[in-house]
């Protein structure tokens, strides 16, 4: 059958990503087709475990069980296959654990397609974890031919020459990676110019302030959480950039509430950020609204005490336009998909 002939609704078993050479710093993912924000790009098996203070005979013994085609492929990531040097190879692998993938604190894992992925300050892409899979899920829209990208970074919010030194401090001790970032970090937002990271070290410097202060505000953040995520946006840094997990955990020490009620009406406004999945409930002049899924598209407004959802749509027929609805008619439902935020 002809391709175009298929039909659009199957989904497409191709994989949405090749692995293929960067101009200048080794291989890398590129997407070999448009992908939509919040998809899962890869769901990836670790391909090997090892304690995170491994000795050499560990990682031949762990080596020895691999198949020989998982073999070469690890041997591939550190580009050398010299027996003897076996260790030293594998040594950046393990070093840099936070690029890799950690699977518990006393252990790395090691994954053969996710360990290509290479950093942005700017990423368009997050790593997540459940249990040994590894997930790589977009954070914006994909264009054919770009290149998918995660951040290697535990905190964003920080100046270029702060990044530079978190990224390097990642791989000391590793032969193969230490000359790694000596050009510095080759990402869109450090090899801009200089007035333009000069702009970006404040925006990001002022998002680092913001959510200090909102730690501090003790649940009345709601307008420094506004700024944050329109000056993130203007970043194109994303939420999840900071873990949708972190950012709960910061509006629950704030407003000493747990964010996934499983009865309606525990929740606090402040929960109600943009892009945080809800579910209507208790409405009186639409009922037949309750029970439907959306999403919060503006954050809670205390002058008209009311969250902007956009429902999920039922038919092409439903306005797209978002709702007003008052907290207390909103829950988080417990099976929202934490893994995608992790
Ligand atoms: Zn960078």
């Amino acid at each position: 059958m002809p391709i175009s002939d298929a039909k659009p609704a199957l989904p497409t078993k191709l994989p949405m990503f090749e692995v293929r050479s960067t101009a200048d710093i080794g291989l890398g993912w590129f997407a070999t087709q448009d992908i939509p924000p919040d998809t899962v790009i890869m769901d990836e098996d670790l391909m090997l475990r090892l304690p995170r203070s491994s000795a050499a005979c560990n990682l031949k013994k762990a080596l020895s069980k691999l198949a020989p085609l998982e073999k070469e492929a690890f041997h591939s990531l550190s580009g050398d296959t010299d027996s003897d040097k076996l260790w030293q190879n594998c040594h950046p692998l393990i070093g840099p654990a936070d690029v890799l993938g950690v699977s518990e604190r006393t252990e790395v894992g090691i994954y053969n397609q996710c360990s290509r992925i290479n950093h942005s300050c700017r990423p368009n892409a997050v790593r997540a974890s459940e249990n040994d899979i590894m997930s790589v899920v977009s954070q914006k829209g994909i264009k054919t031919g770009q290149q998918i990208t995660i951040s290697y970074l535990t905190d964003n919010f920080q100046t270029v020459k702060a990044r530079l030194h978190e990224l390097r401090s990642k791989n000391e001790g590793a032969p193969g990676l230490a000359s790694c970032w000596d050009r510095g970090c080759r990402c869109e937002v450090c090899t801009a110019s200089s007035e333009e990271l000069k702009a970006d070290d404040k925006r990001r410097n002022t998002l680092a302030s913001l959510r200090a202060r909102f730690l501090s505000e003790q649940g009345h953040g709601f307008e420094t959480m506004n700024t944050m995520i329109k000056l993130m946006n203007d970043e194109g840094l994303y939420l999840s950039l900071m873990g949708m997990p972190a950012l709960m955990k910061m509006i629950t020490v704030t407003t000493h509430i747990s964010v996934h009620a499983t009865t309606p009406g525990e929740v606090h406004a402040a929960t109600f950020i943009v892009g945080v999945r809800v579910k209507l409930h208790s409405l009186k002049a639409k009922p037949e609204l309750n029970g439907r899924d959306g999403t919060v598209v503006l954050a809670f407004d205390a002058k008209s005490g009311r969250v902007g959802v956009a429902l999920d749509l039922d038919s092409d027929n439903e306005k797209k336009l978002p709702l007003s609805v008052k907290p207390g008619n909103l829950y988080i439902p417990r099976s929202l998909d934490h893994r995608k935020f992790s």
